[in-house]
């Protein structure tokens, strides 16, 4: 028992819902053993692992401060998520809000009469200065709900530990009726529970998600978790997932397991935010942790990040046998396609993309394509060639797993801090005996590197398989909304972008023949046209007729394909069987 012992404060939360069938959920927060003349209490305006400032205090209403004989105490509201609550001669005090959730999304709460999803950035208050405090948590279940589902540890029935804010924030909860089963892989519990039904055939998940563990466990040589619990929540149409220090939440379709592709894409977000609990939970660069809850915080360390973890997906979806090669190989390819078909690839790096993602990444817009790219696709790609490179400048003997899995050992296992990109490069740099600078410097540079010097080092190549056709275009696309045609984005460079073709504007005829709906004459038109050749485009903007004269140009779409050599040597073939391993 150290001698602070005594002045750390005890605070506990309960959670009821007595009116969650109109997405609120109560929030009642005691704090013992105080000892200040004033606490403030705060709460985060982002959730780690999703880059926006979504000012969750916005959801907050009917706070309420008490003493322990119930006399009302007032609060002074100091900042947009900071409640002032003078303390001088109390010891204790009790806090009561309401939370509203309605937002469906893997890091926003949401209640209804079936469920309450969680998410305790947007649910807890911590007292500012001290996040390492720890916490406990009641949650008084619905009569009709049954379970609850979380990572935190449970201590009673309903009752939940966290040994600070940092894993209480990091920890979601789910209530409700959601279908639970559990079962042990790489030595670690897991619990699978599934929200809102579903087409799920739960021994063949149980097997799937097991060998994926497995291979994740084996390449970073450990797993820290003695419990780890996977969140589903079916819609009729979901995706995308967060993931978090021992659980993870994901979204899906009722139907996606039916369908081969759909699932195995489910099982690679399975792979991908399974691989995070290592990279980015643990292994991580400084920025991301201990966090500044208050605020942004800045990192172009995200390649890194989200695009190992990217790459890996797929590739571990590949080595449980669940995608081949070609499979694997046109994901791969796919991430050149998304890079390199968005002008934005000339104008921002991934580094930058990075940095910039609470402004850019997390807020698209219609000029998104135009102004940058993604960190997921362009750090795959450049990760891609990392592990090529290291596998070829040491023979085959290392691949990108050892440099991961020692960087985990340096920064997390024996330092237990995050580490600076220069020590993550200078790392990977020993072990695989060779510069990287190459690849490391493209990150924070808008060109691109020859993509085939590093693919043929392995027998296999890329190659852009539209490159010879001649196919035209107006560089736009078009929504069909109410009935009108409407300019959704518009391509730098392109014939609309200098003619001066906007967003929103309602195509009504080209060259006097009026467009239908279906937008066939458009297409028809495209296709029959010369390059050069001049159309002329009656639209309507904001109310106003004008006529405005735009140019059919050659389209550079490109569609890759990653394929191995007609040739190879025997050293390419040697190295390509190990990439692809
Ligand atoms: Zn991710």
């Amino acid at each position: 028992m150290d001698s602070d012992h005594f002045n750390i404060p005890e605070i506990h939360f309960e959670v009821s819902f007595s009116e969650v069938q109109a997405h609120y959920i109560e929030v009642k927060m005691s704090i013992g053993k105080l000892n200040q003349p004033y606490v403030d209490l705060k709460m985060p305006v982002w959730s780690p692992g999703s880059y926006l400032i979504r000012e969750y205090a916005k959801n907050v209403e009917r706070f309420r401060s008490l003493d322990k004989t119930g006399n009302t105490i007032a609060y002074q509201k100091i900042s947009k998520n900071t409640w002032r609550i003078p303390t001088e001669s109390l010891d204790q005090i009790e806090v009561f809000y309401t939370v509203y959730g309605f937002e469906v999304s893997v890091r926003t709460n949401f209640f209804d009469s079936d469920r309450a999803f969680i998410v305790p950035t947007a649910t807890f208050l911590h007292i500012d200065g001290r996040i390492d405090n720890p916490s406990t948590v009641s949650i008084h279940l619905k009569d009709t709900w049954a379970s609850i589902s979380t990572g935190l540890k449970q201590i009673e029935a309903h009752k939940f530990y966290a040994a600070n804010f940092d894993v209480l924030y990091d920890t979601p909860i789910e209530a409700g009726n959601q279908d639970i089963w559990k079962f042990q892989a790489a030595g670690v519990e897991h619990e699978c529970a599934m929200v809102g039904g579903g087409s799920y055939d739960k021994e063949r998940l149980t097997r799937d998600i097991t060998r994926i563990v497995e291979e994740e466990t084996r390449i970073w040589g450990s797993n820290p978790n003695e419990r780890y619990v996977i969140i589903t929540h079916n819609y009729q149409s979901g995706g995308g997932g967060l993931e978090h220090l021992n659980s993870t939440v994901l979204g899906a379709s009722r139907n996606a397991y039916l369908n081969e592709t759909s699932y195995k894409n489910y099982l690679s977000l399975v792979a991908h935010e399974y691989f995070h609990l290592w990279n980015v939970k643990r292994l991580r660069p400084k920025a991301l942790g201990p966090f500044n809850y208050d605020a942004e915080n800045y990192t172009t360390g995200l390649w890194i990040m989200e695009g190992f973890t990217s790459y890996y997906d797929n590739l571990i979806i590949k080595r449980c046998g669940f995608y081949d090669e070609k499979e694997y190989l046109s994901l791969l390819a796919n991430d050149f396609n998304i890079v390199l078909n968005r002008p934005g690839h000339t104008i921002q790096s991934a580094a930058a993309s990075s940095f910039d993602t609470w402004i850019k990444y997390y807020r698209p817009d219609e000029n998104s394509m135009n102004s940058g790219i993604s960190y997921y696709n362009k750090g795959a790609m450049l990760t891609a060639l990392l592990d090529i490179k290291i596998i070829a400048a040491t023979e085959g003997k290392i691949k990108l797993d050892d440099v991961i899995r020692e960087a985990y050992e340096e920064f997390f296992l024996k330092l237990d801090r995050g580490f600076e990109e220069n020590e993550f490069r200078s790392l990977a740099e020993r072990i695989a005996g060779t510069s990287l600078d190459d690849i490391f410097d493209a990150a924070h540079q808008d060109g691109e590197l020859e993509y085939n010097d590093y693919f043929n080092l392995v027998g296999y190549e890329i190659v852009d398989t539209n490159a010879n056709n001649n196919t035209l275009t107006l560089g736009i696309t078009t929504n069909k909304v109410d009935g009108l045609i409407l300019v959704s984005t518009v391509e730098k460079d392109s014939g609309a972008y200098d003619a001066g073709l906007n967003v929103k504007d309602e195509l009504i005829a080209i060259n006097n023949n009026r467009l239908d709906i279906k937008d066939k004459e458009m297409d028809f038109i495209v296709q029959h046209a010369k390059e050069g050749e001049i159309l002329n485009f009656l639209v309507a903007r904001d109310g106003l007729l004008r006529e405005i004269l735009v140019q059919i140009r050659k389209s550079n779409k490109k569609v890759y394909e990653i394929r191995p050599l007609k040739e190879q040597t025997f050293l390419q073939e040697l190295l390509g069987k190990i990439w692809m391993a």
